[in-house]
């Protein structure tokens, strides 16, 4: 079994509550669609080792007339789905109430790039974490500058919760223009926030370049470059996706970059 656990402390904070032989792997569907989906992707990938289960179930679609997740039951499948496997759950959050009424179903509260620069709901979210400190991971904003998410991440900080985890997830740029990826993958800057700043840096992948060919590759660089951690979209059947197929891998790719990691520790 390969020891990349995070473990989240939620009754024990101990410095970032984040506690991980490194680098960590967070998976799971870009979107909850229905039980029987979480439930075998859970499952899958919960043998490999993956101790978070990620899912999106309130989504920030760029049109309304796209599926816009689950809801709140998107939330309790997911969580229903992790307990099953002895996983934690990561998910999106995108107003104050969601946050209000799912906070116990949510182990990681997950602020999206188009939230990124939200300063009201960064600071409620801060506000609401503080307490028991739970993790809030963070994503750049897509046309955002490195200073600019560490300021975000200061408007949560600031309100008593040091426990943010800063995730690149690709950028706008001019690549897009006469290429296949979706964004331009943000590598190297994975470096200069470990330089910048003491939050732990997950990389995404999956939205950085947007082809589930690339994730494997950009997985490997992320981790040479330094990332304490991987978000993966991974689903059973990408072909059949309600959101980002295009760029998920299948629990079989997934445990490929799992024995990477395992090989890439054993040689540190
Ligand atoms: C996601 O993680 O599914 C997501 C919507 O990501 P981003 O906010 O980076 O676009
Ligand atoms: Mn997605």
């Amino acid at each position: 079994m390969i020891k990349f656990d995070l473990n989240i402390k939620d009754e024990n904070i101990i410095g970032h509550g984040i506690e991980a032989a490194k680098p960590f792997i967070i998976a799971g569907p870009c979107s909850v669609e229905s039980k029987e989906q979480i439930d075998v992707i859970a499952e899958s990938i919960s043998k490999l080792g993956v101790r978070y289960l990620r899912g999106g179930a309130f989504k920030p679609r760029t049109s309304p007339n796209d599926f816009q997740g689950l809801g709140g039951n998107g939330v309790e499948l997911l969580h229903a789905a992790a307990k099953k496997f002895g996983m934690k759950t990561v998910t999106e959050i995108l107003d104050p109430m969601q946050l209000d009424q799912y906070y116990d179903y949510i182990d990681v509260i997950q602020i999206g790039s188009r939230n990124m620069t939200s300063s009201g709901l960064l600071k409620i979210v801060g506000q609401k974490t503080a307490p028991l400190q739970k993790p809030v991971l963070l994503k750049r904003g897509f046309s955002s500058t490195l200073s600019e998410l560490i300021h975000a991440a200061d408007y949560i900080r600031n309100e008593g919760n040091p426990n943010v985890l800063l995730c690149l997830r690709g950028i706008r740029t001019f690549e897009q223009i006469d290429s296949e990826l979706r964004f331009t993958p943000d590598l190297a800057s994975i470096i200069e926030l470990k330089n910048r700043t003491d939050m732990p840096v997950i990389y995404d992948p999956s939205h950085s370049a947007g082809d589930s060919r690339f994730v494997n590759e950009i997985s490997k660089a992320a981790i040479a470059l330094g990332a304490d951690g991987l978000l993966i979209e991974t689903h059973n059947r990408p072909e059949c996706a309600l959101t980002d197929g295009k760029q998920s891998i299948t629990p079989e790719q997934l445990s490929r970059i799992c024995k990477y990691i395992e090989k890439y520790n054993s040689i540190q």
